[in-house]
């Protein structure tokens, strides 16, 4: 059997990371996605637990300090941060785990985690992102400015990645990023006794 991994996907707000994420996650049972905690308020059709552990800011304070994140950090006016014991169970069993944060989040676990596979998701154009944030409805004008202005500094990161997936059609990027996990799998590095699995009477269950 193949280790797991963390499949890191980033983009800026409006690049579609959570329609993207859903539609691979119910395309797929051998993906488990990482809940991030945040200090931000739910959006109207959001469930605590469900797309986020909504905190207060003592609340997130707290797991920060007894080093509960993986990685954590402040995205446009608010903290997020991803809870270290469910990854890190889930990798263990196997489990690719998707994390869908921010590019800062993405650096961190860069540094500690050589085995992650980075993903940058891309809008077709710039004027489709801000159309998309707008088209959303859950933010406010500020937010949207705010919003627009950090994606075109979240572009400079994008060479930090591995691959880049446009999202022009939902459907196009979820085949592109199983294209990317269909390689990854097949990496030799994640598997233990190649030969030897070949060699045995099942065949290759490496
Ligand atoms: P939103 O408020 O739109 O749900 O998310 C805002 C940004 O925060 C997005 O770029 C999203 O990917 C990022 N984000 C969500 N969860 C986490 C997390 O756990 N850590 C980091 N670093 N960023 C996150």
């Amino acid at each position: 059997m193949s280790k797991g991994f963390l499949l890191v996907l980033s983009g800026p707000s409006g690049s579609g990371k959570g329609t993207v994420s859903e539609a691979l996650m119910n395309k797929r049972d051998d993906i488990v996605f990482s809940i991030s905690a945040t200090t931000r308020k739910p959006r109207p059709n959001e469930v605590n637990g469900e797309n986020y552990f909504f905190l207060t800011h003592d609340e997130f304070e707290m797991m920060k300090k007894n080093g509960e994140f993986l990685e954590s950090a402040f995205v446009h006016t608010n903290y997020y941060g991803t809870p270290k014991r469910f990854v890190m169970d889930e990798i263990e069993k196997g489990e690719i785990v998707l994390l869908e944060i921010d590019v800062q989040g993405a650096l961190q676990i860069k540094k500690n985690y050589k085995e992650a596979v980075f993903i940058f998701l891309l809008p077709p154009t710039m004027d489709e992102l801000r159309n998309r944030i707008v088209k959303r409805g859950t933010e406010t004008e500020e937010d949207i400015n705010t919003r627009f202005s950090n994606a075109f500094k979240e572009l400079d990161f994008v060479g930090e990645y591995d691959f880049f997936v446009v999202n022009d059609e939902v459907e196009n990027a979820v085949k592109d990023i199983e294209a990317i996990i269909a390689a990854e799998r097949l990496r030799v590095k994640r598997h233990k006794d190649i030969k030897l699995s070949v060699m045995s009477k099942e065949g290759k269950k490496c």
